[in-house]
């Protein structure tokens, strides 16, 4: 009895310090310590990578008494490696589905669609952390969420050191920082915040930091596509959604000179072709983004192809398109084409009712002949 009170007692001082944010109930049975996994999206940026590592740092800190294992479900790209290198950080693990099993719990971060991740099914998913539009998020058990409309999810785990008075280290400031300067593209992007602003001022003061010098190298870094096949490239920042039952995918690619990926704009297509093919898509995006002037040019195909048009009020010449002052997904590209395609008659099990529409119509003028 004596015993289970001061385990009641230790695991409530636990949760009270440690859980500010998540108004934790003590619900979890006191056993061996768990494991458990945080990992971000499939195709991973640098938050996705980056806030696995800062998570886990928090929570050990804490004191979680659990096996916290950040973890990744990709290659990691260029940028993210120069922030890794930068800071002397060793790059999460990578996991796959088969590693999930009953007894491993996970956090996740950065993204909560099951098209972006392993199976929830087969993830015990315990908390999510995030600060993107819910899409197709369902859980069976009751779960701990925290998501905010900030610029990176790296802002959100700012909050939680600050509101549990713990010391950041130099190391996780640059990571945070680094993972900021990341999604908000330096701070310029439309999804950036006063408090992403803030949170990397104060960080790279503290630290010491020419944060605006550092960041230009560490997205300079990421636009280096020189030695990437096709395939690579439209997988590397590539999220797939579905919406109002059609399978749609954009891919984003950060780069100086637009040209450069033009120059390889047949191939691009042909592979993004096959990846329709594959993946039983219905539209295909590519948006390569001018990171110095924010601007965007696009690559088109699918089925919906034409939905960009009405979505951003352009014409598509050959597959291509220049969306000015354009640089988000999810801001602005994704809302904008599921708005359009929120619009269409739904597209259930593979059958289109706008193409059932059509047949019913031609058999009634056959008839009428
Ligand atoms: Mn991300
Ligand atoms: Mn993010």
């Amino acid at each position: 009895m004596k015993t289970k009170l001061f385990i009641n007692l230790s695991f409530s001082f636990y949760f009270i310090k440690s859980f500010l944010p998540f108004i934790n109930l003590i619900n979890e049975t006191i056993t061996d310590t768990k494991t458990i996994y945080i990992y971000g999206h499939i195709n991973p940026d640098s938050d996705a990578i980056l806030s696995p590592i800062v998570f886990a740092d928090f929570e050990k800190k804490i004191g979680n008494p659990n096996d916290i294992i950040p973890c990744r479900l990709g290659e990691i790209n260029k940028e993210t490696q120069y922030a890794l290198n930068f800071f002397k950080i060793k790059a999460p693990i990578l996991i796959t589905e088969s590693e999930l099993t009953e007894a491993n719990e996970v956090y996740l971060v950065d993204h909560n669609s099951p098209s972006q991740s392993l199976d929830f099914q087969k993830a015990k998913i315990v908390r999510l952390i995030d600060h993107h539009a819910i899409t197709g998020f369902e859980t069976t058990d009751p779960i701990d969420i925290i998501t905010r409309p900030v610029g990176c999810t790296c802002t959100i785990l700012y909050q939680f050191y600050k509101q549990n008075n713990i010391t950041i280290s130099k190391t996780i400031a640059g990571l945070i920082i680094s993972a900021i300067i990341s999604d908000t593209l330096l701070l310029k992007s439309p999804i950036t915040t006063q408090e992403d602003i803030n949170v990397v001022k104060i960080l790279a003061e503290e630290i010491g930091m020419d944060y605006e010098n550092y960041g230009y190298s560490m997205l300079e870094a990421g636009t280096d596509v020189s030695d990437l096949s096709e395939s690579e490239i439209i997988n590397l920042d590539s999220k797939a959604y579905k919406v109002n039952g059609y399978m749609i995918q954009i891919a984003f690619v950060n780069s100086m000179n637009v040209d450069e990926l033009l120059y390889r704009k047949k191939e691009l297509l042909n592979e993004i072709d096959d990846f329709i093919s594959k993946k039983h898509l219905q539209l295909f995006v590519l948006v390569m983004v001018n990171i110095i002037d924010l601007d965007s040019t696009i690559l088109v195909n699918g089925t919906l192809a034409n939905v960009v048009k009405s979505a951003f009020n352009v014409n598509l010449t050959n597959n291509q398109a220049f969306l000015p002052g354009i640089s988000s997904r999810k801001k602005e590209v994704y809302p904008n084409i599921a708005k359009i395609i929120n619009q269409l008659p739904e597209y259930i099990n593979g059958f289109n009712w706008a193409n059932f529409n059509i047949f019913l119509l031609i058999i009634t003028l056959v008839m009428l002949i």
